[in-house]
């Protein structure tokens, strides 16, 4: 295998026959970004294109929002097989896909493309991961819990409630720290939310609360899964995301957040008797599921594991 370079940009993929003819094996995979040096992405599916035998390796390319189209298309035309999708351009490559799938149409968000037979196919795998790391780490499925997200007026929140919501999960309250984003995201869920025979009734089921301690003390003896979609525990002075006296054992926390490896809610959860885990389960899963729309087959989980956990 070549070296690759740490970022490509527009300009190599402008001239991509001629860039990539040193590259053995050719790149087929690439995260784009803005930025996209920080992303572990390569370090998870290059073991995993090694182990699987295929010839092809997976790139950081460096792409403006001026640029996503033109990334795109050149992308497709170069004979890659995918792509994902970091910050800031989830949202820009959700409107320049010819087709996408439910829940990336719901999220407004695609974190995985395909090209596939000249068109380009968006995915959001970061969902559906997120579900697949709550059943790993908890032996729980979203549908049979009471659920609080807490930023669900981000990115990573709204990908989290419409999932939840999507799997039809007993509770949902919504929590944002400019709450209309809470309101107007339960208002585009609450017809998923509606079946009579769960619980009290719609309004109960699904909430939208501002980011209030007397707020969150009131639905938390009702949620048995909080889920942390903010970026709020990645630095030592961050505040807290939920004050320690509101946690109870029957408590579930899952902290999107996974650097630090231990957040500080987690670390209270656990003093509380509660069970915590971080979101690098989820960063896992977003990644198989991503792997298993570029390739028809099961995708080598323990290479991609065990690349994502040396990559920290
Ligand atoms: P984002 O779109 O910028 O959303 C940030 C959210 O956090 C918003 O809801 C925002 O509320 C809220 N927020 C920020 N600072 C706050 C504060 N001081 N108090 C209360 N609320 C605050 O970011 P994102 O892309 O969703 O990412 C959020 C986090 O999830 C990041 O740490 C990211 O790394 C992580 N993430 C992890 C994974 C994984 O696989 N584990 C996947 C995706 C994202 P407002 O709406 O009021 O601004």
């Amino acid at each position: 295998m070549s070296e690759s370079k740490e970022v490509y940009d527009l300009s190599d993929l402008r001239s991509w026959s001629d860039g990539s003819a040193s590259l053995d094996p050719p790149a087929r995979l690439a995260v784009i970004g803005d930025p996209v040096k920080h992303s572990r992405s390569p370090q998870m599916h290059n073991p995993a294109l090694e182990e699987a035998g295929k010839e092809g390796q997976y790139v950081r390319i460096h792409v403006t929002p001026e640029e996503v189209e033109e990334a795109l298309d050149l992308m497709a035309q170069a004979e890659f097989v995918g792509t994902n999708v970091t910050i800031p351009h989830k949202g820009a490559v959700h409107a320049a896909m010819d087709d996408v799938t439910e829940v990336a149409q719901r999220i407004g968000a695609v974190n995985t493309v395909v090209f596939e037979d000249g068109a380009k196919i968006g995915h959001n795998t970061d969902a559906p991961g997120l579900k697949k790391a709550i059943r790993e780490e908890f032996s729980m499925d979203l549908t049979d819990l009471r659920i609080m997200v807490l930023g669900a007026g981000g990115g990573a929140g709204k990908a989290a409630s419409v999932q939840c919501a999507m799997d039809h999960c007993d509770r949902l309250v919504l929590v944002n720290r400019t709450v209309e984003k809470a309101q107007a995201l339960a208002a585009e869920l609450e017809e998923l939310l509606t079946d009579p025979d769960r619980l009290e009734g719609p309004a109960d089921r699904l909430k939208a609360i501002p980011w209030e301690e007397k707020e969150m003390e009131r639905e938390l003896d009702q949620i048995d899964l909080i889920i942390n979609a903010t970026s709020i525990g990645m630095k030592r002075t961050d505040p807290v995301v939920v004050p320690d006296a509101l946690l109870a054992p029957h408590h579930l926390v899952y902290d999107m957040v996974y650097a630090p490896a231990r957040t500080r809610l987690m670390a209270d959860a656990e003093s509380a008797g509660a069970r915590a885990a971080n979101g690098l389960g989820m960063l896992l899963w977003q990644g198989v599921l991503a792997y298993e729309f570029w390739f028809p087959e099961k995708a080598p989980v323990d290479a991609m594991r065990k690349g994502l956990h040396a990559s920290l």
